[in-house]
């Protein structure tokens, strides 16, 4: 990584922009006329001919994600339209009407965000202005995210559309057309503004980059890219802090350190990896964007190699990856990380939630969905252990009998009996496989269909174990997340949550804080959260609160999950009546407050 050179992008002459003091690059860089449009050629054509020809509607809408031109765009037709010397359909740039309208200072142009401005004040006031034109000028209305507006709004707006003054021209954009209404849409002409391929966003960036003498390696600026997913103004963001930060650490090394973890089952070193990254800096949800990201990759290598777009280095590492995990397990992380992802939107702690699904990720052992069976019996067929195998039957022992099916068969079965009647709470280890083959056994692992039986779900509630062995920390970790964290008074819940688990043993679980401060007020609800842990693993869970130094990652309490060829029947029928009585149920848990509608 090299500094940024010493001339600041400020000093740097540039053609689109007088010099001036500090100003993002997204800014400086903000296209000016449509040519400068990245991406979007078939929106800026249609438009400059309109311009130029003198066949402009009064009304556009502009639909596509944020960040990717939908209000530049706007501002250069309002250019282009006003402009005293414009050039085939493009504005010049140097008029005073296009050097005012860059400025934001034209009384042309108008914006109303309406996430932040929706009410119906807001466009009467616009409306009534619209109604007032200066002769031989055009006035553009930008009206941001419309599908916001409210109702009162969206109806006044109509009004006007319906008899528009001659002089003016709504722009409308939205993330989200299908939510304007459908009277408005009829009377605009559409256009979709779509996301630039990464190729293209590099391309721009080593342009900027160049332009700004902003010193950053081609890999930097091909990482820097691919955090734009898509879209030319995130991309020039992340551009912007990593010019001031003298370079970009590799998202991609640090995320393969977890998918490595993920591989090899190792919940603590994917906490590790977790930790490192948060204690560097970096905020838990951008952590899990990288994360999917490189999953994605991942997926891709097993579907359509050619689709990944990495080096052939590290692509043959993804193919790998994709090859230990198998597709069932890919698909089950993207999904967790996805729905974390979501939740985070409104979690105190994102970083919990992260961290317990990725140890779900490496321990289907206690996860029952239907979905980590799945995985467990893909596994099993493949004939692969938790570690290191990578083909089927690779790391069979030589002379032993062919085994790999016949696990999978009793897995299989033990599914279809999870499905088929309620959990057995007596746990009934069965070493020696039955002498006939339970029917279920012929069928397909096919389903993750809810139950098929016409019984309703069993809604026992949670029966934590008899007091026994301590939990392990990845049985903490998932507990905290999924329950304990929740049911704490209000006064714990928020102290703990900013800390976690970080190790066990026989006696003691240690939690770990940010500072002394922070352990010592928790200090005071630690029997709350004793108790509370006392409650769901019915023993008692002793906790010493510890102080973390920000970058100390913490150490693995125990070494990894069990190989999967040790697959102990009794799991499957145990877990549920531990943890969850139906699929149902550990649904309704992990989205906390749905409702089931039945049909
Ligand atoms: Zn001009």
């Amino acid at each position: 990584m090299t500094p940024p050179s010493e001339t600041t992008p400020s000093e740097a002459p540039h053609s689109m922009t007088p010099p001036e003091p500090w100003k993002s690059l997204y800014r400086r860089y903000r296209p000016q006329r449509f040519g400068e449009v990245r991406g979007q050629d078939h929106v800026t054509r249609t438009l400059r001919n309109e311009v130029r020809d003198g066949r402009v509607t009064h009304a556009y809408l502009f639909s596509g994600p944020r960040g990717t031109g939908k209000t530049s765009t706007a501002r250069i037709l309002a250019k282009a339209l006003n402009c005293a010397a414009p050039v085939d359909g493009e504005p010049d740039g140097t008029c005073a009407s296009c050097v005012a309208i860059a400025e934001g200072s034209s009384l042309d142009v108008h914006e109303l965000d309406a996430a932040s401005n929706n009410g119906v004040d807001a466009m009467r006031d616009l409306v009534s202005r619209a109604a007032l034109g200066t002769p031989g000028r055009w006035k553009v209305y930008i009206v941001d995210e419309v599908h916001m507006l409210s109702a009162p709004a969206s109806n006044a707006l109509l009004k006007t559309l319906e008899e528009p003054p001659g002089h003016v021209i709504f722009v409308l954009a939205t993330t989200d057309p299908q939510k304007v209404l459908p009277t408005i849409r009829s009377r605009a002409q559409h256009f979709e503004f779509r996301l630039l391929p990464t190729e293209l966003i590099a391309e721009h960036l080593r342009w900027v980059a160049d332009d700004a003498k902003l010193d950053l390696s081609p890999a930097d600026l091909d990482r820097v890219a691919r955090r734009g997913h898509g879209s030319a103004r995130d991309a020039l963001s992340v551009l912007d802090q990593v010019a001031a930060a003298g370079g970009l650490e590799d998202e991609a090394e640090a995320a393969d350190e977890v998918i490595e973890a993920l591989c090899e089952r190792d919940a603590g070193r994917a906490l590790v990896a977790i930790a490192q990254r948060t204690a560097a800096g970096l905020d838990a949800r951008q952590v899990t964007r990288d994360l999917l990201e490189r999953l994605r990759q991942v997926f891709l290598a097993t579907m359509a190699r050619s689709l990944v777009g990495l080096p052939d280095e590290e692509l043959a590492r993804v193919e790998d990856q994709a090859r230990r995990l198998g597709p069932a397990a890919i698909v089950r992380a993207m999904e967790a990380l996805g729905d974390a992802l979501v939740a985070m939107r409104d979690a105190p702690d994102p970083r919990v939630l992260l961290e317990v699904a990725l140890v779900r990720q490496c321990r289907p052992d206690a996860d029952i969905s239907p979905a980590a069976l799945l995985e467990r019996i893909e596994r099993l067929e493949r004939g692969q252990s938790g570690r290191g195998a990578t083909d089927s039957g690779q790391d069979e022992p030589p002379g032993a009998e062919p085994k790999a099916a016949r696990p999978a068969d009793r897995a299989r079965a033990a599914l279809g009996g999870v499905r088929a009647a309620p959990p057995t709470p007596a746990k009934a280890p069965d070493p020696e496989p039955p002498s006939t083959e339970p029917p279920s056994s012929t069928e397909p692992p096919s389903s993750t269909e809810p139950q098929q039986n016409n019984e309703p779900p069993s809604r026992a509630a949670p029966a934590p174990e008899p007091a026994g062995s301590f939990p392990t920390r990845d049985e903490l970790t998932l507990a905290w997340g999924d329950v304990v964290l929740a049911a704490l008074p209000q006064r714990a819940k928020v102290r703990f949550g900013g800390g976690h688990f970080v190790g066990v043993d026989d006696t003691w679980a240690t939690f770990a804080l940010p500072n002394s401060v922070h352990r010592d007020r928790c200090e005071e609800c630690r029997p709350d959260v004793e108790q509370a842990l006392a409650s769901h693993f019915g023993r008692p869970v002793p906790l010493r609160l510890v102080v973390i130094e920000p970058g100390t990652p913490p150490a693995p309490d125990h070494p990894s999950a069990q190989p999967d060829d040790e697959i102990d029947l009794s799991d499957l029928r145990d877990a549920p009546a531990a943890e969850v009585a139906s699929p149902v149920d550990h649904v309704m848990q992990i989205f906390e407050g749905a409702e089931v509608v039945e049909d």
